[in-house]
């Protein structure tokens, strides 16, 4: 069809598509509901890993200050990195926050209890909170925060994933600033606004082959209670503030399952359902710019670390090289490209896009959040893809310190003499190519679902389809070049 054929088009309501599939987990293994509903669930999963946590900042404050040798460095930055980004997100969704330690003591001062629920009345909630229980200023409801606290501490990643102590003293500050908010401000205002870990956690859980939803909406619909946000005498008020009846993304969900615990109607279950292709919508500028900052990233680390241009490398560790300018160049024009370049030049492709497809009945701002989905899995993969040497080549690292976590010479295994050992570095652009392809598919799967339910007219479809495949295709590119030269 000509260009002059096409038709202006009045604007449609967004059609999200149905799920291909989906698959109820609890339906078919009812013990694992009975698992999740157990009032011990979270707090058996936190414990341990309170523990270690423990041990780890022990271990930043009396052990070696020598990165690979402490195991606060190789298990957090390599074993803990690499499982989180590659497993337990796409697959789990935000299944790390079930676990998480780091919000425990804020849940617990609020709470004053860790396994028990405890009626009463809270702002909000069926249950009684202790605290100042204040509103987290509406202006700051959003994930900027976490945007900005990501970018912050990306550009200071050399001297957290090699200094055990600055690791030591983020982790502490975020565990203390969590019990904080959580005295001052209601439920985990901190989880929700101020972790930088969640901002991408909750960008990628979009991704995730599993969902914990509401099964019948006309059960939510006449329930009286809502207790899956305000709470009950069996599950605290939802700490996230998440209703499950509205529930139709992944990405401000913690999975505590709480609500599975409250719900009376016995109403929410855990689903699975394919990669990459059921919650396929942002809904702000804050998460668009999220996408964007995290494939600058990939992209900034993957120069940085596995590039030929040493330069940048030097320019990034500015705590061994001492070169500021270098280091305040680095800094800068990341920033600038996460922040301004990339999204600038993602913007002209969506006004490309409107101009091409005639597409005068959807507004740019609309095009602009929608499309910009396609960056999510390609981010996640690229992201995945840029791991992949962090575990090949650096992997037997941990095999030596869990003999000798605080590197003073013990050899509680045997293995702490285990030499470094690359495992088959030359393969590893080999894997890094399908994963990155595999991102490329899935994002313009994602780009062209999106553009399916603005857009009726194939013609239309198709030419707005084309500028921002265009970009995903050349940022995989880019990412190519980074790989295999
Ligand atoms: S949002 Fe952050 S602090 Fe909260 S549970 Fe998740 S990772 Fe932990
Ligand atoms: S408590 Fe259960 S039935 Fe009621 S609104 Fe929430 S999920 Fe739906
Ligand atoms: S909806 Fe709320 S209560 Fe339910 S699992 Fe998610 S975070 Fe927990």
């Amino acid at each position: 069809m000509a260009t002059s054929e096409l038709k202006v088009l009045q604007p449609e309501p967004f059609k999200q598509e149905e799920v291909p599939w989906r698959f109820d987990i609890f339906a078919r293994w009812p013990w694992m509901k009975r698992l999740v509903r157990m009032r011990s669930f979270q707090f058996l999963l936190i414990l341990p890993n309170l523990a270690m946590f423990y041990f780890f900042l022990m271990t930043a404050v009396f052990g070696t200050p020598v990165g690979n040798r402490n195991i606060i460095i190789v298990f957090v930055w390599i074993l803990w990195w690499v499982v989180l980004i590659a497993a337990l997100v796409p697959l789990g969704s935000r299944i790390w926050c079930t676990m998480c330690p780091l919000p425990f003591f804020g849940d617990w001062l609020q709470r004053r209890a860790v396994i028990r629920v405890r009626s009463g009345k809270s702002p909000g909630t069926e249950n009684k909170f202790f605290g100042l229980q204040k509103r987290w200023p509406k202006k700051l409801s959003n994930i900027w925060m976490q945007n900005f606290g990501f970018l912050f501490l990306a550009t200071f990643s050399a001297l957290l994933v090699t200094r055990p102590m600055v690791s030591m003293v983020l982790f502490a500050f975020m565990i203390v600033l969590a019990a904080g908010m959580g005295l001052v401000y209601r439920l985990r205002t901190f989880c929700n606004y101020v972790c930088p870990i969640s901002g991408f956690l909750s960008l990628y859980s979009m991704t995730s082959t599993i969902e914990l939803r509401h099964v019948s909406n006309d059960e939510c619909l006449k329930c009286k209670t809502k207790s899956c946000i305000r709470g009950s005498d069996k599950g605290w008020a939802c700490p996230w503030g998440v209703y499950m009846g509205k529930l139709d993304r992944n990405n401000y969900c913690g999975l505590c399952f709480e609500c599975v615990k409250s719900c009376p109607n016995d109403n929410i279950s855990l689903f699975a359902r394919p990669f990459a292709t059921s919650d396929v919508l942002l809904h702000g500028y804050d998460e668009v710019w999220k996408a964007c900052i995290m494939l600058v990233l990939a992209l900034s680390y993957s120069v940085v670390l596995l590039s030929p241009w040493g330069q940048f490398k030097n320019w990034a560790n500015v705590t061994e090289m001492h070169n500021w300018g270098g280091f305040a160049a680095y800094a800068f024009g990341q920033a600038l490209l996460a922040l301004v370049i990339f999204p600038g030049i993602y913007y002209l492709t969506i006004r490309l896009a409107k101009w091409y497809a005639k597409a005068d009945n959807v507004p740019t701002k609309e095009l602009f959040l929608k499309y910009a989905y396609m960056l999510v899995p390609m981010g996640l993969l690229a992201w995945i893809a840029f791991s992949v040497p962090l575990i090949m080549v650096n992997g037997s690292y941990i095999i030596s310190v869990v003999s000798d976590p605080m590197g003073w010479g013990m050899n509680l295994f045997g293995t702490a003499d285990f030499p470094w050992t690359p495992f088959k570095p030359d393969w590893v652009p080999f894997v890094q190519v399908p994963i990155l392809l595999i991102g490329l598919y899935y994002g313009l799967k994602g780009l062209h679902k999106v553009g399916r339910g603005l857009f009726s007219d194939p013609v239309q479809l198709r030419r707005s389809l084309l500028p921002p495949a265009a970009l995903l295709l050349g940022v995989t590119f880019v990412f190519l070049k980074l790989f295999i030269g």
